[in-house]
């Protein structure tokens, strides 16, 4: 890939895609502006594999290593709007950091992002490309996301982007007074969206989206 190419996002083809992933993302129902305004100016390509940078404009879940996947935009969008639908966020908390892509685009949309993932090397890639991006709004913790980062806690927002078997209780704990949790839930392919909002008094819980992510584990892995 040549310098022009990577500074435009491998040229006029990939704009035209980028705008086709939009356009269908707006037919699916997903109406934020600001989100799909995010997800338009955000070059996805760079977060993953150089080899797969063609299909990065596909509304698909890719793998980025260690198993692990890159969300597919629909998703990445859904649960952005769902984290935001109450108003803006200040400080948000994401478990499963992965290639970075959801965090960029939860930089650009809320005051500050901290991010716990528990494979290293996913982490550090991460990084570098939300410095390139110049996208310095994001704290980085390696880590076990069912511990959530309880130091900083609370926020008004949570974000998982692993299936989790359960809700971790330790997030119900460090959601703020109006707070939002965005989580899958369940094993396998029977994993529900969950939305649960921290009310005056207990929690509400809204069953959503059936959805397929990649099982949430347990502890920190170098
Ligand atoms: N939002 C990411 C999705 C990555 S897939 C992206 O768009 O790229 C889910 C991620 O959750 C993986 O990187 C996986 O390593 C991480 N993960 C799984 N269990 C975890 C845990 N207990 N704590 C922190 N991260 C975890």
């Amino acid at each position: 890939m040549n310098r022009e190419h990577d500074r435009h996002g491998i040229g006029m083809t990939s704009q035209r895609t980028r705008e086709r992933l939009i356009q269908r993302l707006y037919d699916e129902g997903l109406s934020n502006a600001g989100v799909l305004e995010v997800i338009r100016r955000t070059p996805r390509h760079l977060f993953v594999d150089e080899a797969l940078a063609h299909r990065a404009y596909e509304d698909t879940a890719l793998p980025i290593g260690h198993n692990q996947t890159i969300s597919q935009p629909y998703m990445v969008a859904r649960m952005s709007e769902l984290l935001l639908a109450a108003g803006p966020l200040d400080k948000v908390l994401e478990i499963g950091t992965g290639s970075g892509y959801q965090t960029a685009i939860l930089a650009q949309l809320v005051e500050r992002v901290f991010t716990v993932e528990r494979i290293q090397g996913l982490q550090e890639r991460a990084k570098e490309r939300l410095v390139k991006l110049s996208l310095r709004n994001v704290v980085f913790r390696w880590g076990d996301g069912w511990e959530g980062w309880p130091a900083l806690a609370p926020y008004n927002g949570i974000i998982v982007t692993a299936a989790a078997s359960e809700v971790p209780q330790a997030l119900l704990d460090q959601l703020a007074p109006g707070g939002r949790l965005v989580i899958p839930v369940g094993s396998g392919d029977v994993q529900q969206l969950l939305l649960i909002i921290r009310e005056e008094q207990g929690f509400s819980r809204h069953v959503l989206d059936a959805v397929r992510f990649v099982p949430l584990l347990n502890g920190p892995l170098a």
